[in-house]
């Protein structure tokens, strides 16, 4: 309001290089011929950071008034308002305001973030030394004395987790999951292992009415949004972090109520669901989602019932260009995987693509057991053979153009194989039971998909059918996994 000049655009030649960290050009200082104070903090109290708002931002707070605090005539800092309001309201509606100078302040968010999470921390902690039980988990009080003695501390709080076990609310903390994961096993006990894993990414260039609204907000022509050039277009979102969030988060809440709608785009009606966020490299957030639908086959159910439960929730297939042009523009834009592979493709160190692309063919669904070898063959001999069939096959299926031209029979008996004998390979191969639905070799790179959910989505999604439910198991104690690793640095 103050000011029209956008914060970022003061004296810096390239906005999104800078950091809160850097002399944006340390010789422009020395060139003026001031003396350059290498600890100008020296000597001096460090202060409190929310206190100091306004003198941390003076390019949101020219006239250094409106922050949380003022500094009133005596020196004490004030909550200038009517009504106090608490820190994470404040930062809430700075973020949120009409105002955007604040939501186009990456280092303003990063700062209200960490003031929020410090807030939320030290609530935490002050509820839990008033109301916590003060006893350890083997029934012993807990003193101040105990508290105090650094030895004792170890013993009776730190070693057993007690003395973390308040942050169970503040997410990403270990606690916050061990507490999510145990809610998830109560649920596999009460309604059963989930049916389906669903993750889809954003795709925001596909999605027009991100940039559109931004444009609108910057009081631009939304309409010109398919003129932004790729840097522009990067340097829009890069100040409008919020909106991106928003926009996406909007998109989420409209996915899961079609998911659970009475449409029943899985087959059955959903009973439950898990949703979990995780923020990509590219700084867009991802959603991994474990859906329980009713009607779905019970684990001991036999094959042929899970592979119809499975094929028409789950597809690969590539629509008809003209039947379905829409269809066949987002599984041709945005479910193929590429033959050159991506860099997180080889993430393993492995020779082959860690996301098992070219994915096997087949003429049916069928399922999957890992197998032991012939009487008279050595596991090795026998994983080897399975290998050089199943390694021809991708091979194949790589190095092969106009792959519409040919059947499963073709590409596999140009390969010297049949049906049969690289099904038993495939078994040969695979760590646990799993269920290889059907696939046309013009199908190999194409990424599995719910073509309902897809077509709403317009983005990449990955759906899987849980056949195992040990491998749901799995898959939910790696979260733990990642949880500590990330806690653990
Ligand atoms: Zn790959």
């Amino acid at each position: 309001m103050e000011s029209d000049v956008h914060p970022l655009d003061r004296n810096i030649e390239h906005p999104f290089q800078c950091t809160s960290l850097q002399q944006i050009d340390p010789s422009a200082v020395m060139s003026d011929g001031d003396i350059l104070s290498l600890a100008p903090s020296e000597g001096k109290h460090p202060v409190n950071a929310l206190q100091n708002e306004a003198l941390c931002f003076p390019s949101i707070f020219p006239q250094g008034k409106n922050s949380y605090f003022t500094k009133n005539e005596s020196g004490d800092f004030i909550q200038e308002r009517d009504r106090k309001i608490s820190v994470t309201k404040y930062f809430d509606s700075r973020v949120l305001s009409i105002d955007n100078r604040f939501q186009g302040d990456p280092e303003w968010i990063f700062y209200a973030q960490y003031l929020k999470e410090v807030e939320q921390v030290r609530n935490a902690a002050t509820i839990a030394l008033k109301k916590g039980p003060g006893i350890t988990t083997q029934g012993l009080k807990i003193t101040a004395g105990d508290l105090m003695d650094k030895e004792k501390l170890n013993i009776s709080v730190i070693r057993n987790n007690l003395g973390y076990r308040y942050l169970s609310d503040t997410p990403g903390t270990p606690p916050y999951w061990e507490k999510t994961m145990n809610g998830l096993f109560a649920g596999f006990k009460q309604i059963g292992p989930p049916s389906f894993f669903i993750s889809f990414s954003a795709a925001d260039r596909r999605w027009p009415e991100i940039a559109q609204a931004m444009l609108a907000q910057q009081g631009k022509d939304p309409s010109s949004w398919d003129t932004l050039t790729w840097s522009e277009y990067c340097e829009l979102v890069n100040r409008n972090p919020v909106t991106a969030v928003l926009m996406f988060e909007r998109r989420v809440g409209q996915f899961v109520k079609i998911m659970t709608s009475e449409c029943q785009p899985l087959g059955g009606q959903v009973k439950d669901m898990f949703l979990r966020r995780e923020m990509q490299e590219r700084g867009w957030p991802h959603i991994h989602a474990m859906v329980w639908v009713e009607g779905a086959p019970l684990p001991e159910a036999n094959d042929a019932e899970h592979i119809n439960f499975a094929e028409q929730a789950i597809s690969c297939s590539l629509p008809d260009e003209n039947d379905d042009p829409q269809l066949y523009d987002i599984v041709t834009s945005v479910q193929r995987h590429s033959k050159k592979h991506s860099r997180t493709c080889f993430k393993n160190k492995t020779s082959d693509c860690r996301f098992d692309y070219p994915k096997p063919i087949a003429s049916y669904s069928y399922a999957i057991r890992p197998s032991e070898p012939p009487t008279g063959t050595t596991m090795t001999e026998w994983k080897e053979w399975a290998t050089e069939i199943v390694t021809k096959v991708k091979s194949f299926l790589t190095h092969t153009e106009d792959l519409h031209l040919y059947t499963v029979q073709d590409v596999l008996s140009a390969c010297n194989t049949n049906e049969e004998e690289y099904k038993i390979a495939l078994g040969a191969l695979c760590r646990r039971e799993q269920i290889v639905l059907k696939r046309n070799p013009i199908e190999a790179w194409i990424n599995f998909y719910n073509k309902h959910l897809l077509r709403f989505w317009n983005g990449n999604m990955d759906i899987q059918y849980i056949y195992n439910p040990y491998a749901c198991a799995k898959y939910c104690l790696s979260y733990i996994a990642k949880a500590e690793k990330e806690m653990g640095g």
